[in-house]
């Protein structure tokens, strides 16, 4: 556990509370620890294309015979997942496709299957983190409420034939303790794969200036240093996109995560007026006219994203979506600077809805306007940095632009060296690519 981890320490942080540190020197790109998964779930969407036991991507994954839903390397690893894909297994095929819980009922199903296996072995470490883990409960708005009886419901309907549930308070209470403590497992574009708890990592505090970076490894996750350490540094990682200025951060993690930043970043904004920029104007901008523009900025973000969450198919064609994109950006771009956050933000949806239908021109006319703002704005070493420079590599590549392909691949590598490990399988099978073209 955390405590035998060489080179860390927990403590407990004035006004935090629980919190890790360094008690020797990292420097950049050093692995920290590497956490394996309490419990974790591969997302509906990505069956197929990953083995549910192992996260390994790979062409020819064998089904399992019975639901023909689950996929997996081998006999080993379909053993190995056993004891959860039997949770949904044959409900699967009694419910076929009216079986639709979400991504949190299915992983606290899992969960709570896990837990009850350790309570007959025993109580190990790792169920006393779940159970320390943070739930803020008594904060949770009306909304997030909602969420968490919907996805109790979903619970009693899709698993009841394999497990039992404990009363309705204490359910609320590991729903809303996967909410602030579940990670999102990612590819190296930034797909989300699956979600997954880390207790150790759930341990590591907040800072827009973090020191770490989490990764992930199959299902384990991976920290490492983005900063050099020295002993008695306390090991902070970004819960959220750092691209926003601090007002927009900080009600970001007022929503989610229900506290108020105060790191470095946070008291200087030293960086908040390249991310708000003006375009240029022989005549100031009225203050005014300023603010009204930020408000329909994130109007039209909380928009684009309530339109995404009903899945691209169901809710207008893409074509409209990125009209939808167009015609923000155009409204934005009278007051705001190409290079304003809120641009960036509208071109990288219009980015990803180009690349939904193929349009691999239009993905990269709104990528090239998107690379040079994001190495601004992001911290060294930051992912979402890297996933552009990847996705714009591949999409060089497929345009025959080798060249400029190779280039921003490296890009890419370079920063993967420190936020994977070298030996990361992304980078070795990176390396074999371009050693082929
Ligand atoms: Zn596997
Ligand atoms: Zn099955
Ligand atoms: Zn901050």
């Amino acid at each position: 556990m955390t405590g035998s981890i060489q080179g860390l320490q927990r403590f407990e942080s004035p006004g935090k509370g629980r919190a890790l540190r360094v008690t020797r020197a990292f420097k950049v790109g050093e692995l920290l620890f590497s956490s394996a998964a309490y419990s974790y779930v591969l997302s509906a969407k990505e069956r197929g294309c990953y083995c549910e036991f192992c996260f390994s991507r790979k062409n020819g994954l064998a089904k399992c015979g019975k639901c023909k839903k689950a996929f997996y390397c081998n006999v080993k690893c379909q053993k190995g997942d056993w004891a959860m894909h039997k949770l949904e297994c044959s409900a699967m095929t009694a419910f076929r496709e009216k079986w639709c819980p979400s991504e949190t009922a299915r992983l606290v199903a899992r969960i709570l299957a896990k837990k009850k296996t350790q309570k007959e072995r025993c109580v190990s470490e790792r169920m006393l983190l779940i159970g320390e883990m943070q739930s803020h409960v008594e904060d949770i708005d009306n909304e997030k409420r909602e969420m968490s009886e919907a996805d109790i419901a979903e619970l009693h309907r899709f698993y009841s034939k394999n497990l039992d549930f404990p009363d309705h308070k204490d359910l609320l209470t590991l729903f809303s303790q996967v909410a602030c403590n579940g990670f999102t497992v990612e590819d190296d574009e930034l797909s989300h794969l699956g979600t997954a708890v880390y207790p150790d990592v759930a341990l590591i505090n907040h800072s827009c200036l973090p020191s770490v970076i989490v990764t992930y490894n199959g299902t384990s996750a991976e920290v490492r240093a983005v900063r050099d350490m020295k002993p008695g540094d306390e090991v902070l990682i970004s819960y959220i996109d750092l691209l926003y200025p601090t007002d927009d951060r900080n009600t970001r993690l007022r929503e989610s995560y229900f506290f108020t930043c105060d790191c470095q970043e946070c008291e200087s904004k030293s960086k908040d007026k390249a991310k708000l920029k003006l375009r240029k104007k022989s005549d100031p901008i009225e203050p005014e006219v300023i603010s009204n523009m930020v408000r329909y900025a994130r109007r039209s973000i909380r928009k684009f994203r309530s339109l995404l969450q009903c899945s691209l198919d169901s809710v207008a064609p893409p074509s409209e979506l990125l009209e939808m994109c167009e015609q923000t950006l155009e409204e934005m771009g009278t007051v705001f600077h190409d290079s304003n956050v809120f641009m960036l933000h509208m071109m990288y949806q219009a980015m990803g809805v180009c690349l939904y239908m193929d349009d691999v021109e239009g993905a990269i006319r709104y990528g090239e306007k998107i690379l040079q703002p994001y190495m601004q704005l992001y911290p060294p070493y930051s992912l979402n940095v890297c996933s552009m420079y990847l996705k714009m590599g591949r999409l060089y590549m497929v345009m025959e632009k080798h060249a400029g392909g190779i280039k921003a691949l490296k890009k890419a590598m370079a920063i993967m060296e420190v936020t994977h490990g070298k030996d990361h399988f992304y980078l070795t099978e990176m390396r074999k690519e371009i050693a082929q073209k």
